[in-house]
């Protein structure tokens, strides 16, 4: 099935059918997340008018709910500071290769290109960032601490691609750093000028005589209110992962992870409302997966396996990439072996599912294939006696054989644990934001970025990369609107 071939594209109004424009501006955003909030900024900084359209009673959406972290790199004053070689170049060759297969590599250049600059932008639009690192990798320090590896940058493969180097940012607040982004972002729109409307919904674009987007039918309490766009819409109202018909038709592997991460708004209304309008969407596959495994970093002494006893990826891999293995690749099924050495209880509060005396007894309690586990655990510890993982690459330092009984296994099945979840695909975009058509002909007045479009991670996903891309690519985008 074609990547564009959404289920319900909403159908655009004709510009002749609007008796009057209730709202006008300049520039209109759809949403306001980080996405929207940057492209508000930025558009309404460029001399536009600017009006912002959010369907909640509030800005902030997913964004605020968020852990806060940024993928910022090529040498930022945080990586500097904390001793850090980093350059454009080398977050290129991570980015390029870990948002795959088939990522968009000028947007991926421009991105790593300019990191540093955005960097800049969001310390002088109120956004702080402490010059610290916090050594815990994958997750958003519990302090203030900012830079974390968080990408599995310094594991196989990546390690062999590029020099590893720490880029998730972390803005300076001690927990709820996605409500404290969301918090100086909305301040920076307001000192800029954005006019926003709350409780109020976009549900389809109107075209003018040439298909140019000339504004939007937004409802509120039920009434249709016609807006205006005389320069372009932005549209960044998020994802999908809410619409569970988009979800089966692209994405059915997802609908196996129990938490849907978004602030109850992600049903890809701006996304179907582009689709309408002639745009292309492309990734629709994608989605980032993320179960707490890394923190803390102990748990990579055991091993993962799939529902046939056998290992599948290197147990010290960023975790969002394990559960994105697990659940596209293993059809959610995943258990974690320890022996008694490497057992302790960990503060995800994870207990034993199983216990057994010898590997043998596990794997039949487990009800894993006869002898897949054996054979699993003989090879592994072979070579873990000397430190070495020819299958997967764990690092050294995580390596040693699992062989004082008794033995157990966490089980780890998206059954049994809720994964994470949020989707990848959208829109297809130019680095300015301008949306295309199939063809890869920009509709005029057109713009989308933050999870409406598809941003940086085609497939692969590190975390910090929604915000990262949400924010960058949704201040060129309000740059691109405002120049109409
Ligand atoms: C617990 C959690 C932790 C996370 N941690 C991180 C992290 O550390 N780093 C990271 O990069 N990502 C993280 N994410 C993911 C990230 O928060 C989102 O992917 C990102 O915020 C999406 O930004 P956005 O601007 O595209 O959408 P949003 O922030 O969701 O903004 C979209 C806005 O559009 C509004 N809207 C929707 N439909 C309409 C409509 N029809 N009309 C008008 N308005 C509409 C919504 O109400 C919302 O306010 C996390 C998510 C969660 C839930």
């Amino acid at each position: 099935m074609p990547d564009d071939a959404s289920p319900r594209p909403t159908q655009p109004r004709r510009e002749r059918e609007v008796a009057r424009w209730d709202l006008d501006a300049d520039v209109v955003v759809v949403g306001l997340g980080c996405a929207g909030a940057c492209a508000a900024v930025e558009a309404a900084e460029a001399g536009a008018r600017v009006l912002v359209l959010e369907q909640a009673a509030a800005g902030g959406g997913t964004s605020a709910l968020s852990g806060g972290l940024i993928y910022l790199g090529g040498g930022t004053p945080v990586q500097k500071a904390c001793g850090y070689d980093d350059t454009p170049e080398e977050m290129f060759k991570f980015l390029l290769y870990g948002s795959g297969p088939g990522a968009d590599e000028p947007k991926v250049r421009l991105y790593c290109e300019r990191s540093v600059e955005h960097f800049h932008w969001l310390e002088a639009h109120g956004v702080p960032f402490k010059r610290s690192f916090y050594p815990e990798p994958s997750m958003e320090a519990p302090t203030d601490d900012c830079l974390v590896f968080c990408g599995g940058e310094d594991t196989h493969p990546y390690n062999t691609i590029a020099r590893p180097a720490p880029r998730g940012h972390k803005p300076q607040a001690p927990r709820a750093a996605g409500g404290f982004l969301m918090q100086r972002l909305l301040a920076a729109v307001e000192r800029a000028g954005a006019r926003l409307e709350c409780d109020i919904g976009a549900r389809t674009l109107v075209l003018d005589g040439t298909d140019r987007v000339a504004g939007l039918i937004a409802l509120r309490d039920g009434q249709e209110q016609a807006v205006r766009a005389r320069r372009g819409v932005v549209l960044s109202a998020g994802g999908f992962i809410l619409d569970a018909e988009m979800v089966a038709q692209h994405c059915p592997a997802l609908a196996r992870c129990g938490w849907k991460l978004s602030s109850g708004h992600d049903d890809g209304t701006a996304l179907r409302m582009g689709l309408g309008a002639g745009a292309a969407a492309i990734h629709m596959d994608a989605g980032e997966v993320a179960l707490g495994l890394t923190p803390p970093r102990r748990l990579v002494r055991g091993v993962l396996v799939n529902g046939q006893g056998q290992r599948f990826i290197n147990e010290d891999a960023y975790y969002g990439r394990i559960a994105q293995a697990s659940i596209y690749r293993q059809g959610g099924e995943m258990y974690w072996i320890h022996d008694d050495d490497t057992y302790e209880v960990n503060d995800l509060g994870m207990e034993a599912s199983w216990v057994a005396d010898s590997i043998a007894e596990l794997e039949r309690e487990v009800g894993l294939p006869d002898g897949a586990l054996q054979a699993t655990l003989e090879l592994y510890n072979r070579h873990a006696a000397r430190a070495v993982d020819p299958l997967f690459h764990k690092g050294a330092q995580f390596l040693k054989p699992l062989d004082r009984p008794p033995f157990g296994c966490i089980d780890l099945r998206a059954q049994t644990r809720d994964y994470a979840t949020f989707t990848l695909g959208g829109l297809r975009t130019r680095p300015g934001g301008e949306v295309l058509t199939a063809d890869a002909d920009p509709i005029p007045g057109l713009f989308a970025a933050g999870r409406t479009a598809s941003g940086l991670a085609a497939f692969g996903y590190s975390s910090g990369i929604s915000l990262g891309d949400g924010s960058f690519f949704g201040r060129l985008a309000g740059r691109s609107a405002a120049r109409g």
